[in-house]
């Protein structure tokens, strides 16, 4: 089955068109994982699942919004305990080096400072996925001088021994890959690959081991070719499957099937 590992249809995007959007879900059909980038992002999330049987909802405070707003782990339990059936994974969560800028903008002392706080951050949603039995899923990004997000999240990762999630959106190089993929991670691939023209994630995707490869299209953003450019959504997933199957070699119901099925097994989708 048609799965997006991870959608932000709780964002401000949608808020127009929600319900024509979600029925264009239904009639794949497919299941899409909506996941959270602070506590009200978080409580949409939760809202879109409870009302429809095949979405399911993530909790977290992404790294960019580590300025905006406090993460109290008990506020994310109290959600987890009231819903456990539709949430299934904390996150996103991890390190961004691209916005530093804005954390300056907004009265970070450093970047040193911003990194401590995004790993502070990080490690609280690492105990509530453990404590709770859920995924984490993580967001990476490099920094403009090349710092690399993903060496950092991988020392954190090593460090506290958890080895159930997904490096959503992968942009780290093939030996990281290998490293992550080595520690028990998938690895979630968007519609970066029908553009990306640096052939990394070619080789990454011909590498990876299918049982470790999931799909996602992080909508609104990152629109896959012939959509690239505008507003992104569920059903488009396909395009990235699509993509995979020819990279791999493969035909792109197989790689659906595949990939759904990583998916349903790594978050228990019900
Ligand atoms: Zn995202």
């Amino acid at each position: 089955m048609l799965v997006d590992s991870h959608a932000h249809l709780n964002f401000k995007a949608y808020s127009d068109d929600l319900p024509a959007v979600i029925d264009r879900c239904h009639q794949v059909p497919m299941k899409v994982i909506n996941v959270g980038a602070a506590i009200a992002s978080s409580n949409t999330a939760i809202d879109i699942a409870a009302s429809h049987q095949d979405m399911y909802a993530a909790l977290g405070l992404h790294p960019i919004h580590v300025y905006d707003e406090e993460f109290r782990s008990s506020d994310y339990q109290r959600l987890i305990d009231d819903n456990p059936d539709k949430v299934v994974a904390m996150g996103e969560t991890g390190f961004d080096y691209w916005h530093l800028q804005e954390s300056l903008d907004k009265g970070a002392k450093s970047i040193a400072e911003i990194k401590e706080k995004q790993e502070k951050l990080f490690r609280a949603h690492i105990d509530l996925a453990t404590k709770n039995n859920l995924v984490l899923i993580i967001h990476g990004r490099n920094g403009r001088d090349e710092a690399s997000a993903y060496q950092d999240i991988y020392n954190v990762l090593k460090d506290t021994g958890i080895s159930r999630g997904v490096i959503h959106c992968y942009g780290g190089n093939l030996a990281e890959a290998k490293a992550f993929v080595d520690l028990g991670f998938h690895l979630g691939f968007t519609g970066i690959v029908t553009f990306d023209k640096t052939g990394v994630l070619e080789e990454i995707i011909k590498w990876i081991p299918i049982n470790r490869m999931l799909i996602e299209t992080d909508a609104p953003y990152l629109s896959p070719e012939p959509y690239r450019g505008r507003r992104n959504e569920p059903a488009y997933v396909r395009y990235v499957a699509q993509k995979i199957a020819s990279i791999r070699g493969m035909n792109e119901e197989e790689v659906i099937e595949i990939t759904g099925d990583n998916a349903i097994k790594l978050f228990k989708l019900k």
